[in-house]
């Protein structure tokens, strides 16, 4: 949507059909990009499915991984947390 002005921005239903799809084959950390105020763009727990991240376009509003590790169920979460 940035720079590939020449074609058509990718519609919504295909982006949440792409995040369905990762989670369904068990990717744990699927979400949208560039789709603010909607649900796909946090990053949920594997483990107990509440947010770990949310997110607001750019914007990190809330982020629940405390250490490695989801402040709510104390799940390991994967990745490099700073
Ligand atoms: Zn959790």
């Amino acid at each position: 949507m940035y720079q590939l002005l020449d074609l058509p921005r990718t519609p919504i239903a295909t982006l949440h059909k792409a995040r369905e799809i990762g989670l369904e084959v068990g990717l744990r950390y699927v979400y949208e990009g560039n789709m603010p105020s909607e649900v796909g763009e946090n990053t949920y727990c594997y483990n107990c499915g509440k947010p770990l991240i949310r997110r607001h376009g750019y914007a990190i509003l809330e982020n629940k991984i405390k250490g490695s590790e989801c402040s709510y169920c104390g799940a390991k979460i994967d990745g490099v947390h700073m």
